[in-house]
């Protein structure tokens, strides 16, 4: 380390793995397994170039309005950021700042904790139940605040709405952050509740059912309260954080209802069709409404298994380091084809 002073000690975040061959079948980041809607490649296509020498909108005004559009709400209920990391990110910033720790559960999205880091916030995990399932009695003592994803990942267990409702009732005096990245998967959001828990923040992000998860756009979404501390929040951090064709993209997204709609059905479908083939090989597979699974073989050699995996470019996500993962993979849901393609190598490796 350099003999100067104030240099922080820091370990780099790691994310999924990011490989790049062009016989791959990636499943391993809950990735859309379809491409963007033609509307959103038509937009990119007729893109004015020439607007991109002006800084972004600060405001992103356009966007907030196609959203409050499509969920009857008002434009102002709405803070956009680059990906639901960032909006994430600004969350914990601005409403996490009491002595006591948050909360938020012990198996779940892997930055929460990386970011409780980076801002000194303290924290407490709380353990899931032996069924994976969020105890939600454990959150009904002292906090700073609650960061729930529902669906929860890599479980992918959805918890109902009235659930989430006791929650909120419950914690009425501090800020419930629901990360709702998998939402659209077959679960109902709780975007209802916020007309009446004024601490509710429901966070969204484009880069799962909108399939857009390069281009970074990630959205909060509360009473117009909370919401002007976010936008305080980005505006001193990196008030041009949207860039102008991710807004413009990004609304052609919101305007593509009906096939979004149907590619997310398709892959609720594809996701059943998967679950019950992993059942019948002898996986236990956790209930997902989301697009991926959780699953587990008791009888294989899971480190085998992927090693054999990764030999024939099918990469999915494994937590060898988390102990009560270990023996889990996290597989995303793919095209029909690619899920087929899979159950055949999986086969093939347990008939060794
Ligand atoms: N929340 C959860 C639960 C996630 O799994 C992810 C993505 N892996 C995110 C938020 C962040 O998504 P993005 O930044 O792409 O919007």
């Amino acid at each position: 380390m350099m003999q100067v002073k104030g240099i922080r000690s820091i370990s780099p975040y790691v994310p999924g793995e990011q490989p790049n061959f062009s016989d791959m079948i990636k499943i391993n980041t809950n990735e859309n397994a379809y491409p963007p809607s033609p509307a959103v490649l038509d937009t990119l296509k007729h893109f004015d170039g020439k607007s991109l020498s002006r800084y972004s909108s600060i405001s992103n005004q356009k966007l907030k309005e196609a959203l409050a559009k499509k969920y009857h709400l008002q434009s102002n209920q709405f803070v956009i950021g680059n990906g639901s990391d960032e909006i994430l990110a600004f969350c914990m910033l601005a409403f996490f700042n009491s002595k006591e720790p948050i909360l938020f559960p012990d198996i779940t999205y892997g930055f929460y904790k990386v970011w409780a880091d980076l801002f000194h916030i303290p924290y407490q995990e709380v353990p899931l139940k032996q069924d994976f399932r969020i105890n939600f009695e454990d959150y009904n003592r002292f906090n700073g605040g609650i960061l729930i994803p529902n669906p929860n990942a890599p479980t992918g267990i959805y918890e109902e709405s009235p659930t989430i409702e006791t929650l909120l009732k419950n914690n009425s005096d501090s800020v419930v952050i629901i990360d709702e990245a998998y939402i659209d998967f077959g679960g109902v959001s709780v975007i209802p509740l916020i007309e009446k828990y004024p601490n509710l923040v429901v966070v969204h992000t484009f880069s799962k059912s909108r399939s857009l998860a390069g281009l970074r756009i990630g959205y909060a979404i509360s009473n117009p309260n909370l919401i002007q501390v976010l936008e305080s929040i980005k505006s001193s951090f990196n008030p041009y954080s949207v860039d102008t064709l991710s807004e413009e993209l990004s609304v052609s997204a919101v305007e593509s209802q009906t096939y979004y709609l149907e590619i997310n059905q398709k892959i609720q479908h594809t996701r059943e069709l998967f679950a019950h083939k992993l059942n019948q090989l002898g996986f236990v597979v956790l209930p997902s409404k989301t697009n991926f699974v959780l699953t587990t073989h008791p009888k294989a050699d899971m480190q085998a298994l992927f090693e054999f995996l990764n030999e024939q470019h099918v990469f999915v996500r494994f937590f060898p380091t988390n102990k009560r993962l270990e023996q889990f993979f996290r597989i995303s849901i793919g095209t029909d084809q690619e899920m087929l393609r899979v159950t055949q190598i999986l086969e093939q490796f347990l008939a060794k």
